[in-house]
């Protein structure tokens, strides 16, 4: 899979994609994503990518140009099966969005900045408004590295552990049991004895147990859906 992130802010993107999971997954073959600076779109001597809103409202606004500039280009080098913007008005994020765009083979995510971008940009180019939350940040890079951390780690073989990611919180609409390791005591608090009886039947039973009693509990919502 094949990830394009455009930004005004380049810097605010390399550690999260460059460690960990997203690390590998590049390494390995399984994720190539790359960083894109707006600002090597522009003609201007500045390299300006942002001017006064017409309305002559506070703040600045993310220009067309350089964004129509860098998605035609990216667009006439392959098929992209989604432009994301990235946006507080979008739909909200959550596991099954992750689960669907890791299926994609191309995707393009935009990170706005300042006020936002030009409107026209989100009517004609973009195909997908994602929202990480209903608060807002300063740009949509912090928005981007969570959806590319999402979507990657779901990769198959992204993971080592292939099968820990299918028993993630959400993955069938449940959140994960608890889990423990080593002492298994502390302090005298205790690892529950079944998890330390060998018995896979047992434990699995365990699991499947708490991660619904978990949910009951502390998101009911998710068994409804
Ligand atoms: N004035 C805008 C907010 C601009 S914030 C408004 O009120 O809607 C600047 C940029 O940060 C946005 O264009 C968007 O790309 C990004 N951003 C802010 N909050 C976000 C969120 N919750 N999810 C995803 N992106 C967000």
């Amino acid at each position: 899979m094949r990830i394009d992130i455009i930004t005004v802010v380049p810097e605010l993107l390399a550690s999260p994609l460059n460690e960990s999971i997203l690390k590998r997954a590049q390494e390995s073959g399984h994720a190539e994503i790359y960083v894109h600076n707006l600002r090597d779109y522009t003609d201007d001597k500045r390299r300006t990518v942002d001017d006064y809103p017409f309305g002559g409202e506070a703040g600045m606004v993310m220009k067309i140009e350089p964004v129509y500039r860098c998605i035609e280009k990216l667009k006439s080098e392959r098929d992209y099966d989604e432009i994301i913007f990235t946006s507080p008005d979008g739909i909200t994020y959550n596991q099954h969005e992750a689960n669907r765009l890791s299926l994609m083979k191309n995707i393009i995510i935009l990170c706005g900045h300042y006020k936002g971008i030009d409107y026209r940009i989100r009517e004609h180019l973009i195909t997908r408004e994602i929202s990480i939350g209903d608060y807002v940040l300063t740009g949509g890079e912090l928005a981007a590295c969570v959806i590319a951390d999402s979507v990657v780690r779901i990769i198959p073989g992204a993971i080592g552990d292939e099968a820990s990611a299918l028993t993630d919180c959400f993955q069938d609409n449940l959140l994960a049991p608890p889990v423990y390791t080593r002492p298994a005591e502390f302090n005298g608090w205790k690892v529950p004895d079944v998890l330390l009886s060998g018995n896979f039947a047992e434990i699995e039973k365990w699991q499947d147990n708490e991660a619904y009693m978990r949910t009951k509990l502390l998101r009911p919502d998710l068994l409804n859906e």
